[in-house]
C-alpha cells in the first residue's frame, strides 16, 4: 500500500483496507500505476494453496480507489471460495482495473496490464469479466503466458457460465417449486450482457417466460425482438412478480434497500457478489426465498478455463458444468434440514475444505461432509 496514487489512499483508509484482509482472509495484494498507458490496477490475491489465483479482470468506473480495491478484494474472496467448491486446483484471484473517462490507448493499456499479471511470475492468472472481452485478452497475452480467453485459445467462458445458471436454476426451480422443467417459468434477468443474454437465449429454449432489463438498448431490443422478452427499467426489474429473479449484471443488486419489493420465489443468476452484506441471506431465507449461492451457481466459466488448462475436453467441461445443479440441491437440502441460509451453508462449505484445522459446529455434522 505505500503506492499512494491520488492522495486519496489516507492513513485511516490503509488501516480499515489491512480489517478488510483479516476479515476476508486475503493473502496479497499488488498494485500498478502506469500514467502512460492510463492503468491504474489492483491484483488481489486470496488463497494460493490449491493451486495459482484464477480470477477474472473487470474494467469499470470506480469512485475512488478505495471501492475499487473493496472490489478487488470480495471478488477474489469469491472466487477462493468458487474454486474450492467446484473442487478445482486453483485459488481466488481478480483483478480490478479502473476504467477512465476517455481511453486513449486501450490496447496500450491492457499490454501494460500483462506485464504487471507477468512480474507476478504466474500466481495469478487472468481471464474475461466485466468491462473486457477477447480482445483485451489479446492484449494482455502480448506481456504474459497467464491469461486465458484469447482469440487464440478460443476459451469464451460466458456460454458455459450462462449453462451453469441454468442447470442452477433447473435445479432451484425443481426444489422450491417441484417443477422437472422449465415450461412458463417467469424468469426476470437483470443484465443481458455476455452471460445474461446467453441465459435468456437457453431459457427460451427450454419454454421459460423472459422480464428482463438492461442500460443496454440494443441489448434489450435483442431480447424483445428475438426472444419476446418484456422489457422493464433497471429500477422495476427487482420488484417483478416472477419465479426466478436472476441477476446477471453487476453485484450488490440484493440489498438493504430494495429486498423488501423482491417478489420472486428464488434467485439464481450469474452476477458475483449479489448480496450487499451476507446478512442479506438471511432475509431472503426468512422470506421463504430461495437463493443460489453466486459462486456455485457461476462457476461454469472457471471450470471451463481451469479444465481447458489440463486439456480437457468439451464433454468434460459440460459434465462438470451440469454437476452444479447437483451441488445447490445439496446446499438447499441441507439449508432446508438445518434451516440456515443457503449463502451460510455454502461458505461453510467451502471453509471446510479452505481452513480443514478451524472448528465450526457444522463441520461436525457428518451429514454435511457428505455434501462436499
Ligand atoms: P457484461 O458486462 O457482459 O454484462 C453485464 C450487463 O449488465 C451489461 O449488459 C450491462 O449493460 C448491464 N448492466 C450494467 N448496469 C446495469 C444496471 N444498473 N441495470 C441493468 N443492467 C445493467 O458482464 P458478464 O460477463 O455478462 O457478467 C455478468 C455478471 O456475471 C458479472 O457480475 C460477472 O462478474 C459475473 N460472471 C461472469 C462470468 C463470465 O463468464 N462472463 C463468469 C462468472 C461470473
Amino acid at each position: 500500500m505505500s503506492e499512494n496514487m491520488s492522495g486519496t489512499v489516507s492513513e485511516k483508509n490503509t488501516n480499515e483496507l489491512f480489517e478488510k484482509f483479516d476479515q476476508a482472509r486475503l493473502k496479497e495484494l499488488h498494485i500498478k500505476y502506469d500514467p502512460e498507458t492510463q492503468l491504474k490496477a489492483f491484483i488481489a490475491i486470496h488463497d494460493t494453496r490449491l493451486g495459482p489465483a484464477l480470477g477474472g479482470c473487470r474494467f469499470i468506473p470506480y469512485s475512488d480507489e478505495v471501492s475499487a480495491i473493496e472490489d478487488a478484494i470480495r471478488l477474489a474472496k469469491g472466487m477462493s471460495y468458487k474454486a474450492a467448491l467446484a473442487k478445482l486446483p486453483y485459488g481466488g484471484g481478480k483483478s480490478v482495473l479502473m476504467c477512465p473517462e476517455h481511453i486513449n490507448d486501450r490496447r496500450a493499456l491492457f499490454e501494460s496490464f500483462g506485464e504487471f499479471i507477468d512480474s507476478l511470475g504466474g500466481r495469478y492468472i487472468t481471464s474475461v469479466d466485466c468491462g473486457t472481452g477477447i480482445d483485451d485478452m489479446d492484449a494482455i497475452s502480448k506481456s504474459t503466458d497467464f491469461v486465458v480467453g484469447t482469440h487464440k485459445d478460443g476459451c469464451n467462458p460466458s456460454p458455459i457460465t450462462a449453462l451453469g445458471v441454468l442447470s442452477g436454476i433447473e435445479a432451484a426451480v425443481k426444489f422450491k417449486l417441484n417443477k422437472s422443467n422449465l415450461k412458463d417459468v417467469h424468469v426476470a434477468i437483470q443484465g443481458v450482457g455476455h452471460v445474461g443474454m446467453a441465459l435468456a437465449e437457453l431459457l427460451v429454449s427450454k419454454g421459460a417466460r423472459l422480464t428482463v432489463t438492461d442500460i443496454n438498448q440494443d441489448a434489450l431490443n435483442i431480447c424483445r425482438i428475438k426472444l419476446g422478452a418484456k422489457v422493464v427499467s433497471p429500477d422495476e426489474i427487482v420488484s417483478v412478480k416472477c419465479d426466478v429473479f436472476a441477476p446477471c449484471g453487476l453485484g450488490g443488486t440484493i440489498n438493504q434497500t430494495n429486498i423488501k419489493d423482491f417478489r420472486c420465489n428464488i434467485v439464481a443468476g450469474s452476477a458475483n457478489n449479489q448480496l450487499s452484506e451476507e446478512s442479506m441471506g438471511l432475509i431472503l431465507h426468512n422470506n421463504g426465498i430461495l437463493y443460489a449461492p453466486d459462486y456455485i451457481i457461476n462457476s461454469g466459466g472457471l471450470i471451463q478455463v481451469a479444465l481447458n488448462k489440463q486439456k480437457q475436453n468439451a464433454e468434460k467441461v459440460k459434465q462438470k458444468t451440469l454437476a452444479i445443479g447437483h451441488t445447490l440441491t445439496n446446499v438447499f437440502e441441507r439449508s432446508f434440514s438445518a434451516q440456515k441460509p443457503c449463502n451460510e451453508i455454502a461458505n461453510t462449505m467451502a471453509e471446510e475444505i479452505l481452513y480443514p484445522d478451524a472448528s465450526n459446529d457444522l463441520f461436525d455434522d457428518n451429514k454435511l461432509k457428505k455434501v462436499i
